[in-house]
C-alpha cells in the first residue's frame, strides 16, 4: 500500500516538475505558524512518515515540524502530499490548487480501494497522536 502511495507522490512530482516552480529554500512552506498556513495530511500519510523512521524515534517537537532543520526538510522521501505540492513561487500559485485537488482525489481513492479508515487533519497533531500511540506503526 505504501508503494501505491509513493506512486501517487512520484506522479505528483512529475506534474510539479512540469510547472517548474522555483524553490529558494526560504523554509516558508514548513514554518506554518509564521506564514499563516496549515498543513493537513491523512492518517495513512502520517503512518508513512513514521514508517520512514524505521527504528529511529520520532524527534520531540512543539509547533515546528520535527523534520525541519537548517531551513530544509530532512524527511523528504516520506513527506505528505501537502508538503510536496506547496511552493511559494508566485508563478505557480494558480497551478497549485488544481494539482492538490487532482492528487488528493487519488489519495482518497487509495483509502477507499483498500478500506482504510479515512482521517484528515493537521499534520503535527496527527503526527503527535500516531507517533505516541502504543505499538508499531502499521506496515501497509
Ligand atoms: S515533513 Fe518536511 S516538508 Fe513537510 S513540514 Fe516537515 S520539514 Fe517541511
Amino acid at each position: 500500500m505504501y508503494a501505491e502511495l509513493q506512486t501517487i507522490y512520484d506522479e505528483l512530482g512529475r506534474a510539479i516538475a512540469a510547472q517548474a516552480p522555483v524553490c529558494e529554500l526560504s523554509g516558508r512552506c514548513c514554518r506554518f505558524d509564521e506564514f499563516g498556513h496549515d498543513l493537513f495530511a491523512t492518517e495513512l500519510e502520517v503512518d508513512y512518515v513514521l514508517a520512514g523512521l524505521g527504528d529511529r524515534p520520532l524527534p520531540t517537537f512543539d509547533r515546528l515540524c520535527p523534520f525541519f532543520e537548517s531551513n530544509q526538510c530532512h524527511h523528504r522521501e516520506h513527506r505528505p502530499l501537502g508538503c510536496r505540492v506547496f511552493f511559494c513561487d508566485p508563478s505557480y500559485r494558480d497551478a497549485m490548487p488544481e494539482l492538490h485537488e487532482q492528487f488528493f482525489r487519488q489519495l482518497k481513492e487509495l483509502h477507499e480501494r483498500h478500506g482504510i479508515p479515512y482521517r484528515y487533519g493537521p499534520f503535527l497533531t496527527l503526527l503527535r497522536e500516531r507517533g505516541s500511540s502504543e505499538g508499531p506503526v502499521a506496515q501497509r
